[in-house]
């Protein structure tokens, strides 16, 4: 295995994904869970956490696909989620300026994943930005004249913005919400660190 170029793993990487294998065992393992009744059994909600792991393996194999494109990256940029920010409401003191379009943050709360996650990727050499939806991301992308970005957001954003980012030729790399919602949604920042 490590004789196998990157090469080599990202051709067969490439290939598994093309052919969905990940998602055709999400969905054998959901047959089995509902033929056994698992759910009702355990009283966890089995489906769900499938559709996760599924979720996670898309992310990971598409990152790894993408990887080197986006280590070339010179301009880079850090998309946020506004519902990962502490206090949504009318605590949060961040200001949104629909030009660019983002939130500004005004850092009011030292134990907030956004604040948290815009020092992180800002020492890394990142523009961060905090968007309400996934809409935002093209006109943030060409403005900028970026060239690599990090998307943090739900498997299902993460997946719609893979043909966007394709027409733009811009290499992507995902962090997968670990707790999606419309607010109160949460990151981890361990993860995010590693992709950066
Ligand atoms: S630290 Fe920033 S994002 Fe978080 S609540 Fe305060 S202003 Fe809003």
């Amino acid at each position: 295995m490590t004789r196998l170029s990157q090469g080599v793993i990202k051709q067969i990487l490439e290939s598994a994904y093309k052919a969905r294998l990940h998602r055709l065992l999400g969905r054998n393992a959901k047959k089995l869970v509902k033929a056994f009744r698992i759910d009702e059994i355990t009283g966890l909600n089995l489906t769900d956490a499938i559709t996760l792991v599924e979720d996670l393996v898309d992310v990971q194999v598409a990152n790894a696909i993408q990887r080197q494109g986006f280590e070339k990256a010179k301009r880079k940029a850090l998309l946020l989620p506004h519902c990962a920010r502490s206090c949504m409401g009318r605590q949060c003191m961040a200001d949104f300026d629909a030009s660019v379009p983002t939130y500004i943050c005004r850092e009011c709360r030292s134990d907030c994943l956004v604040n948290k996650a815009t020092k992180l990727a800002r020492a890394a050499g990142y523009d961060v930005y905090i968007v309400p939806g996934g809409a935002c991301t093209q006109k943030i992308l060409k403005d900028g004249k970026y060239d690599g970005v990090v998307g943090v957001a739900c498997g299902m954003e993460l997946k719609m913005a893979r043909e966007p980012l394709r027409k733009l030729g811009i290499p992507g790399q995902g962090v997968i919400l670990t707790k999606n919602g419309c607010a109160n949604t949460s990151l981890d920042l361990h993860n995010l660190q590693s992709i950066l």
